[in-house]
């Protein structure tokens, strides 16, 4: 099932892509999207719902403008160097244990909205990511168990500013949660549709030149390694997402020298079976974060 809300921004409603192909206001069925909405049973009973009435009675919906994919996300985790390739093209060695880094949630923005530099920003970055969406609470959960705690999946574009993230006296959180640096979206992707989320192809475009291709195969560790870990130092809630870390190709990578997003850019990026988004680079303008 594919979940998502499209709207102008807090005007969304929620819409489940139907069996035909068509997007389905599910309002009448689950209001909007909440964290109470990702627990298997009401996702499940939401299936079912679709199902059983062919979406007959539910209204078409054309898509404009997508929103976050689900409200109430509490805790929006990083995860830093979790591709072997990219630790090596930052120079940093892989880890042994997973980096986490926190992105604040005010950071989240719809799939395609535009992206703002701060004001003094010079070292703008991408990262595609898989995003893992948590379903129920997890706490001290086995890697064994781990999957089922997790509702589904989502692309990320981590937005990171180098110079705040790696020369401004740490954490790292300085570079990633700045306001509009956390595209979500386009939907929310239910783990049923995701059998194996360590087969997952990804890749990142800048202005039509591709810069990342990989596949969280090459991931240092999995997601259900992740989501156990992280769940060992936080209690994990429904709605709470995990960035799990980006394969080569960003811009502090290139060589001989880094590249890094100027007014103007147009990053595209998309996971194989999740969606694609598309956000435009702005230089500062307050405005735009409350378009
Ligand atoms: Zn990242």
């Amino acid at each position: 099932m594919k979940l998502a809300r499209t709207g102008p921004r807090g005007q969304e409603i929620p819409i489940a892509l139907h069996a035909d192909g068509r997007w389905r206001n599910i309002a009448a069925l689950v209001g909007d999207i909440s964290p109470e909405v990702l627990s298997p049973q009401r996702l499940q009973a939401l299936q079912q719902a679709l199902q059983e009435t062919r979406g007959a009675n539910l209204p078409v919906v054309e898509p404009g403008r997508y929103g976050l994919p689900w409200l109430g996300c509490g805790k929006f985790v990083g995860v830093g160097l979790n591709y072997a390739d990219h630790a090596a093209e930052a120079g940093l060695p892989i880890p042994t244990e997973p980096i986490l880094f926190t992105k604040h949630t005010c950071c989240m923005v719809g799939a395609n909205d535009p992206v703002v530099m701060p004001q003094d920003a010079r070292k703008c970055d991408w990262e595609v990511e898989l995003g893992v969406v948590i379903g129920q609470r997890a706490r001290y959960v086995s890697e064994a168990d781990a999957l089922s705690f997790v509702a589904g999946y989502c692309v990320v574009n981590d937005v990171s500013e180098r110079e705040y993230q790696m020369e401004r006296n740490g954490t790292w959180d300085k570079g990633k949660s700045c306001d509009t640096f956390g595209p979500v979206g386009p939907w929310l992707v239910t783990a049923d549709e995701v059998p194996d989320p360590q087969a997952l192809d990804l890749w990142l475009d800048v202005n039509g030149r591709r810069f990342q291709a990989g596949s969280t195969a090459t991931m240092v560790f999995g997601v259900a390694q992740l989501v156990s870990y992280i769940s060992r130092f936080t209690t994990l809630y429904p709605g709470d997402v995990i960035a799990t870390g980006t394969p080569p190709g960003v811009g502090m990578g290139v060589k001989p020298q880094p590249i890094y997003l100027k007014p103007g850019d147009e990053m595209h990026l998309g996971i194989g079976g999740l969606g694609e988004q598309r956000q435009r680079v702005h230089a500062w303008d307050a405005r735009l974060l409350d378009a």
